[in-house]
């Protein structure tokens, strides 16, 4: 952003916590390496350690003596800890097999906060935040399943309580499927891209998206898959530390296509926007699908609102809190393409 030859106080902020370092694990009888920035959490080191291990990091325990319990923190900064890269710890955890398993012991996060303005702010322009993107635009590549197509928006959804209940059990996950979930992908693919990002990990995204036949529908396309592995960590003075799903990651992969103006995200948790507040409609969550899924609605007037916006310049200059009660008339100057 600033263009001085002077290095400036943020581009002093964005240098800390580059630091690296490199820390060995043992894990199932093999030892491993990998790489942590000194202003990581041991949140994100689990993360590392998924991604060469795909152990999740909420089934990951990290043992070493000396530290005693403080790895089992996942909002500590290895700033905070002091420590050399020739450690070795020990991983204990497993490869889940069985989704199952996930459904019924996973942490519910049904606590939706709300930061102040002030904070989201802060949040989205501190330099610490800014590197933590870059590092993992670097570190995550997005796959293509379906090539971006030349003039679309881009819509991303999240999965959980979003497009399907993953709490409730069912004898067929269709079942747990958000009504309407096909027409509404359907009918907006005449305008978005359409990606799914969610927290879990890619097996799950993969599993239960094709679970519900979201992957080969002949009536839409799904542009990308994303995960866990491409959220970041960050803190807030109010919440302390929480993961959130930066869209400037795909922006800066795909730059050609997408961009801040053209972007919009369904997330029910709003807290997964906080890099890129503008872009972000909360959805209502979709819990309880026996009892619900006869009446929910969310996505046929969702549909009319992605569609009724589909023309506009800019998505980010809307309020997508106000969604419900947007026509035609609230944007006074429309400037159709
Ligand atoms: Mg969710």
């Amino acid at each position: 952003m600033a263009s001085s030859s002077s290095p400036s106080r943020s581009e002093e902020e964005e240098n800390e916590g580059l630091e690296e370092l490199t820390l060995t694990f043992r894990w199932s009888g093999k030892e491993y390496t990998v790489r942590v920035c000194v202003d990581d959490s041991v949140g994100e080191l689990k993360r590392r350690i998924c991604e060469v291990t795909n152990v999740l990091p909420k089934r990951q325990k990290l043992l070493y003596p000396k530290l005693g319990s403080k790895l089992s923190d996942d909002s500590l900064l290895f700033s905070h800890l002091q420590l050399k890269s020739s450690i070795k710890m020990t991983m204990i955890g497993t490869v889940e097999d069985d989704i199952i398993v996930d459904q019924v012991d996973a942490p519910e996060i049904i606590d939706d906060f709300e930061l102040g303005q002030d904070e989201v702010v802060d949040i989205k322009d501190k330099g610490v935040n800014k590197q933590k993107l870059r590092r993992r635009i670097n570190q995550y590549k997005i796959e293509l399943l379906h090539p971006c197509r030349e003039g679309k928006k881009l819509l991303v959804l999240d999965i959980d309580y979003t497009l399907f209940d993953h709490r409730s059990t069912a004898e067929n996950p269709l079942e747990l499927m958000r009504p309407y979930l096909h027409e509404f992908l359907s009918a907006v693919y005449a305008k978005y891209d359409i990606m799914i990002w969610s927290a879990t990990s890619m097996k799950w995204v993969e599993l239960k998206m094709g679970q519900l036949g979201v992957l080969n529908n002949p009536n839409y396309k799904i542009t990308a898959l994303l995960d866990h592995l491409a959220m970041i960590t960050v803190q807030s003075d109010s919440r302390g530390i929480f993961d959130c799903k930066p869209l400037g990651l795909i922006w800066a992969q795909f730059p050609e296509f997408y961009d801040s103006k053209n972007t919009i995200m369904f997330d029910d948790l709003r807290r997964n926007f906080v890099m890129n507040p503008q872009n972000g409609l909360t959805i209502r969550p979709f819990r309880k699908a026996h009892l619900n899924r006869n009446s929910d609605q969310e996505l046929v007037k969702l549909t009319q609102y992605l569609l009724a916006i589909a023309d506009l310049d800019d998505l980010s200059s809307l309020h997508h809190s106000n969604w419900e009660s947007f026509t035609e008339d609230d944007f006074k100057r429309p400037r159709h393409r």
